[in-house]
């Protein structure tokens, strides 16, 4: 599947006005007052999807939107018989996060059409660009890779019962509202097989500092890291005075809340001096509303979220918050209730598009470096369901999820160049 030498074909570029102009408008739709906030399966999603359908009009693009309201803009290929490739992103956002995260994948594949149509190119398979819904899943649903999952009819069923965490109402309510159809979707139909997909590939801003540090615009992922989570995790000891309770009938869920934090980040200290990579952050650590002054805090609520690419080492770590819990329940005689557990599996990105993408960039001239992920991304579900898939990078200052995410065109247009390479040398 290697390509040599990556064909130059000096007229068939990006085109390099469409994105900045639609971001642009992305923004002026979905500026909250402090940052952007596009919900997932609301309004300002599907405002998005209306703004990237009306360019795909104007190409001429072939259209079309499935059961979950994932969007597929086509320019279609000489062979309808052969697999496409499918160049995807998310368009809704995190509360008040920035503009670039998800966006720049859905206009980088835009850009990159949108070249191709205007030079009049038929490529000899169709090229896709998929606008991929709900993505977001620490903002809306608490799910993972909503519709990519539901495009590959690999969404489990009862993630539609989910609630959305500030209104309480189903992703099933949701996307019905949005005008889909969530029973197809419980249903477990694929609007999108692996047998029609060549490969997948997503550009998205590196959510860290790595690439902004070492002055390099664009990685190639080499693997997305799996998780396991806790969202509603639980101490509950007894509330009682702060004055009158002797140390030895205390029952302090705060203070055994604080060991446990503090003991599983000595043990992720020690499993990262043994050469384990993995993550290990509690997102919340909170009394509860009872709690107030003069009382021992009776209860205690946790978020825990830990990620590696390497199962084995989330497994170890979990196998030491379990004895932790266990440890500190005797000694302190309160009870954990971690709740249910989620997560997801870690994946590996297609070796072939690596190189491939790799060849691109140095035909470009556009430095890269190989690198992990640290955040999941729906390329990981395209993976997952056994579709050749890679995740790509841009630089991007002040990190994502936030209104000052950052991202320079000159860098969104080395990515794109090198997308552009390798769709023609896969799809041309
Ligand atoms: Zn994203």
């Amino acid at each position: 599947m290697s390509i040599e030498p990556i064909p130059h074909r000096p007229n068939l570029t990006p085109d390099r006005a469409i994105a900045p102009r639609l971001f642009q408008a992305l923004h002026e739709m979905s500026f909250d007052g402090v940052g952007i906030t596009r919900e997932a399966y609301g309004p300002k999603e599907t405002a998005a999807h209306a703004l990237v359908r009306a360019e795909a009009e104007a190409l001429g693009l072939a259209i079309r939107t499935d059961h979950a309201g994932n969007m597929y803009l086509t320019l279609k290929g000489a062979d309808p018989a052969l697999p496409q490739l499918v160049i995807g992103s998310h368009l809704d956002s995190v509360r008040t996060g920035g503009n670039y995260d998800g966006a720049a994948g859905v206009l980088a594949g835009l850009s990159v059409v949108a070249g191709l149509a205007r030079a009049g190119f038929q490529p000899q398979r169709d090229v896709t660009v998929m606008l991929i819904r709900s993505e977001e899943a620490g903002s809306w649903f608490p799910v993972s890779y909503v519709g990519s999952r539901a495009a590959l009819g690999r969404l489990p069923a009862e993630a539609l019962d989910v609630p959305r965490m500030d209104d309480g109402r189903t992703l099933a309510e949701h996307m019905e509202e949005e005008g889909f159809d969530p029973d197809s979707v419980r249903a477990g139909q694929p609007a999108l097989t692996p047998a029609e997909v060549a490969a997948f590939i997503e550009l998205h801003i590196e959510q860290g500092p790595l690439l902004d540090e070492a002055e390099i615009p664009l990685g190639i992922v080499t693997g997305i890291p799996g998780s396991r989570r806790y969202r509603a995790a639980r101490v509950l000891g007894e509330y009682n005075h702060s004055g009158a309770t002797p140390r030895r009938l205390r029952r302090d869920a705060a203070i055994a809340l604080a060991e446990l934090a503090y003991r599983l980040d000595a043990e992720w200290a020690r499993l990262e001096a043994e050469g384990h990579a993995l993550v290990c952050t509690f997102c919340v650590l909170a009394t509860a509303p009872e709690a107030g002054f003069t009382l021992i805090p009776g209860e205690a609520h946790f978020q825990l979220d830990m990620r590696s690419e390497n199962r084995a080492s989330v497994d170890l770590l979990h196998d030491a918050l379990i004895r932790l819990v266990g440890e500190i329940e005797q000694s302190r005689g309160v009870r954990f209730d971690l709740g249910p557990e989620s997560g997801s599996a870690a994946s590996a990105m297609d070796p072939a598009i690596q190189q491939e993408l790799g060849q691109a960039a140095e035909a470009a001239g556009v430095p890269y470096r190989r690198m992990l992920s640290g955040g999941g991304h729906d390329t990981a579900a395209f993976a997952q369901a056994g579709i050749p898939a890679c995740l790509l990078f841009v630089r991007n200052q002040y990190g994502s999820h936030n209104p000052r995410e950052a991202m320079r065109m000159e860098d969104f247009d080395a990515a794109c160049d090198v997308i552009s390479r390798w769709v023609l040398a896969r799809a041309g």
